[in-house]
């Protein structure tokens, strides 16, 4: 999937449907492995104006596709680290993957001032 800012690995949000993926995602070792390299049912990305309950059950549809791809932890870590703005991406929405990247920034600090605070004592 690719999103339209970054056009960055699988696909693009190009009405309802996945695009190939461009030149430079293909230096991605795991992106040929990727279960969604062609989203025909336009399942990894929001069309416009998508009413909640369309959108869950889209979101829904999509991580079960990601719960069978062999290359999810690569493609979620990938998301996290662009970070990727939008679709579903390694089974997380954009949403979750927020609270994800959320979460690691808290643990980050949190583990800085124990180094700080190890070092001040020492
Ligand atoms: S984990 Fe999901 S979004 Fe990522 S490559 Fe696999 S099917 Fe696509």
């Amino acid at each position: 999937m690719l999103h339209p800012p970054r056009q960055s690995l699988q696909v693009a949000a190009v009405p309802s449907q996945r695009v190939p993926v461009r030149d430079r995602d293909q230096d991605e070792p795991w992106h040929t492995e990727a279960v969604c390299r062609r989203d025909e049912a336009g399942l990894f990305f929001a069309p416009s104006k998508e009413p909640t309950a369309a959108r869950l059950s889209r979101e829904d549809a999509a991580k079960r596709v990601c719960a069978r791809c062999p290359v999810m932890v690569e493609c979620r870590e990938h998301a996290l680290l662009q970070p990727e703005p939008y679709g579903v991406w390694g089974g997380l929405t954009a949403a979750e993957r927020r609270v994800v990247l959320a979460r690691r920034r808290r643990r980050e600090m949190e583990l800085k001032q124990t180094a700080r605070t190890v070092a001040a004592a020492g």
